[in-house]
C-alpha cells in the first residue's frame, strides 16, 4: 500500500489534527462530496433524492470508540428513534453500526444489549441493522457478538474484510449460521502479518470470498453485499453468480455516497440491486480521513477549495 496511504490512515488517528482540522472551512466544504451534511435531516433528503432514482440506502450516525456507556446509550437511542423515522417516512432506509459506538471498549455486555435493542425495533419495523468492522483488534469481538444475536435476529449482518488474511477462514466459519455479510477490502491501517499488504491480493481475495459466500449463500436465505466501488470486481462477481445460476438483480452492490455517482446512476438504470450507504454527524473526521487516504488524489479536491472557499 502507499506512502499517502500510510500517512493519511496516521493523520486518521492524531489527537492534534482530529482537534484542528474539522474547523477549517475548507475542509468542511470539500466534505459534501461525501456526505450531504451532519444533520440527519440532510442525510433523508438526500436518501429521498436516491430514491426517486430507485435506489435505497444504508445509513450511519458517524462516531467511534464512546468513552463511556451513557454516550453509547444516546447512539442506541438515536437508531432506535431513527427507525420510527425512516417507518414514518416510508423509505428504504437500513442501518450500518459501529460496535465501539455503541460501547465495545467498555463492556461487551452492554453492547450487545445495546445491539439487540436495536434489532428489536429493526424486527417491529421490518429493517435490517448492518455491523461495520472496525480495526483488527476488533475482529474477534465483533464476529462473537454476531454470532450471538444471529442466533436470534435474522435481520442482522455483518461486515468482513478482504484484506485480512484471516476472513477466508471467518468465512467457513460463519457461514453454517446463514450470514449476511457484507464484503468490503477494508478501510484501517494493518501490518502485513495481518492484513495483505498488496492491493492485487486483496482484491484477489476479495474475489475468492465473494465466490465463497455466493455458493455458501445460495440456498440458506442468507444476504450477501458487494460492497466496493471496484468495477472489475462488480463485474467479477455478477459474472459468477450468473455462472452459479444467481440472477444479476440478486447480486447487491453497496456503495458510499458521493463515490464513483456516474456508475451508481448507471447500475440503478440497469437495474442492478444497488444500496448507497449515507453517513452524518458531527465525528466526521477519522471517517473522512479514512476515505481520502482511499484516494490520495482526493487530496488535490480538498485543497482547490482552499482557493474557492
Ligand atoms: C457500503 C460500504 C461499507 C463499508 N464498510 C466498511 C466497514 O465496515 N469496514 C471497513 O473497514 N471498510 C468499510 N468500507 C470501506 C472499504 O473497506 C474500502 O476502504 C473502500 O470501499 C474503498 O475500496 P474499494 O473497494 O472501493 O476499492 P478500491 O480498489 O480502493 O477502489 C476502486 C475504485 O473506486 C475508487 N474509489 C475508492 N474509494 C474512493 C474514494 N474514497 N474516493 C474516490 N474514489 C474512490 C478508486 O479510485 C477506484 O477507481 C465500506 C465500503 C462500502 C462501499
Amino acid at each position: 500500500m502507499g506512502l499517502s496511504r500510510n500517512i493519511l490512515l496516521w493523520a486518521s488517528q492524531n489527537k492534534y489534527l482530529l482537534k484542528h482540522v474539522p474547523n477549517y472551512k475548507f475542509v468542511r466544504k470539500a466534505l459534501k462530496r461525501f456526505m450531504p451534511g451532519e444533520d440527519l435531516e440532510e442525510a433523508i433528503a438526500a436518501a429521498r433524492l436516491l430514491k426517486a432514482n430507485s435506489t435505497p440506502t444504508v445509513f450511519t450516525y458517524l462516531g467511534e470508540s464512546v468513552k463511556d456507556l451513557n454516550e453509547a446509550g444516546e447512539v442506541r437511542d438515536h437508531y432506535i428513534a431513527l427507525f420510527e423515522k425512516i417507518a414514518a417516512a416510508k423509505l428504504d432506509i437500513e442501518i450500518s453500526v459501529k460496535l465501539t459506538q455503541l460501547g465495545l471498549d467498555l463492556s461487551a455486555e452492554s453492547t450487545y444489549r445495546n445491539l439487540k435493542a436495536v434489532a428489536d425495533k429493526a424486527v417491529a419495523l421490518r429493517n435490517m441493522v448492518w455491523i461495520d468492522m472496525e480495526r483488527s483488534n476488533y475482529v474477534d469481538a465483533t464476529i462473537d457478538l454476531y454470532k450471538k444475536i444471529r442466533k436470534d435476529y435474522a435481520n442482522t449482518g455483518l461486515c468482513l474484510q478482504s484484506y485480512l488474511r484471516r476472513t477466508k477462514k471467518d468465512v467457513e466459519d460463519l457461514l453454517p449460521i446463514s450470514p449476511s455479510i457484507r464484503l468490503v477490502k477494508g478501510a484501517y491501517n494493518e501490518p502485513k502479518e495481518i492484513a495483505f499488504p498488496e492491493k492485487r491480493d486483496v482484491d484477489t481475495n476479495y474475489f475468492e470470498l465473494s465466490k465463497m459466500l455466493l455458493k455458501g449463500a445460495s440456498g440458506n436465505g442468507a444476504r450477501i453485499a458487494f460492497g466496493t466501488h471496484d468495477t472489475i470486481l462488480h463485474q467479477q462477481v455478477i459474472k459468477a453468480a450468473g455462472e452459479m445460476g444467481i440472477r444479476r438483480d440478486m447480486v447487491e452492490i453497496q456503495m458510499l455516497y458521493g463515490i464513483k455517482v456516474n456508475e451508481q446512476e448507471r447500475l440503478a438504470a440497469e437495474g442492478y440491486n444497488l444500496r448507497v450507504l449515507i453517513s452524518y454527524g458531527k465525528a466526521w473526521y477519522k471517517w473522512y480521513v479514512r476515505r481520502l487516504a482511499e484516494r490520495p488524489a482526493n487530496i488535490g479536491f480538498v485543497l482547490k477549495n482552499i482557493f474557492t472557499s
